[in-house]
């Protein structure tokens, strides 16, 4: 699956929402307008007065309704809500609000898995895909815990039979030796590279977090059930650059 970027922005104009998937059937999520609030605080000079619109801030909510009506799932979205100067199409200077989401739930799912992967799996995808709003660091650790539970799962698990621990490294080194699938391989070193990135360096950018879902899918669709047509041209990207952001 290509994830499409632009839906998985992180900010949005007033107006243009994205049609972000149902988390229960994957239909595309409308906005209830109705269900709009934006509450400012007294506190915020430069928002009460609107002298100092850079630093202007406010916190918003409204739900979103799954658009295929058999399902109507709810979504309840909340954040903050910044502002900045544009022209309406009269060529009037207005003032825009511009909303930053930071959570959603229950989450709209950046993958989708297949019910045969195991539960502990889709679990951690599933808390990942909360983070990814709230956290990008976070978010990539989570990924690399996903990483963990699917070469346990392959038969790689973190500790010998006797006893010693094993680094993630080594084990994904260990599956390319016993099954020779580079481009699996590689895609697991790939996630690899974003977990050290997020727990050593600072911020992991949202084009790599997107990079780290687009491979995970192709990965989950090869392995539940197996599949061995598609080619991580990403993955090599990524590796090649460890982790980091252009
Ligand atoms: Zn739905």
């Amino acid at each position: 699956m290509i994830i499409d970027r632009n839906l998985w922005r992180p900010n949005w104009q007033e107006g243009h929402f994205p049609a972000l998937p149902c988390p229960h059937c994957g239909a595309p999520l409308n906005v209830d307008d109705d269900s709009l609030v934006v509450k400012s605080p007294a506190h915020n000079i430069g928002l009460v007065d609107l002298t100092d619109i850079d630093n202007a801030l406010s916190q918003f909510s409204f739900w979103f309704v799954c658009g295929y009506s058999k399902c109507a799932q709810a979504v309840a979205v909340s954040g903050s809500c910044t502002y900045q100067y544009a022209y309406d199409h009269d060529g009037k200077s207005i003032t825009e609000r511009i909303f930053h989401p930071k959570a959603m739930h229950p989450c709209p799912p950046l993958v989708k898995v297949d019910d045969d992967a195991p539960q502990s799996i889709r679990d951690a995808l599933k808390a990942s895909f909360d983070l990814f709003w709230l956290d990008s660091q976070a978010c990539a650790n989570r990924l690399r815990v996903v990483l963990e539970l699917i070469l346990e799962n392959e038969g790689f698990p973190a500790t010998s039979d006797d006893g010693r621990f094993v680094p993630l490294h080594n084990r994904i080194e260990n599956w390319h030796h016993l099954y020779g699938a580079l481009s699996i391989a590689q895609s697991l070193m790939a996630i690899k590279w974003l977990g050290n990135v997020a727990s050593h360096e600072t911020g992991v950018s949202r084009k790599r977090l997107l990079d780290a879902y687009e491979i995970l899918s192709r990965l989950l669709k090869r392995l539940f059930p197996p599949d061995e047509r598609y080619i991580d041209e990403l993955a090599d990207e990524i590796v090649n650059a460890k982790g980091r952001s252009d």
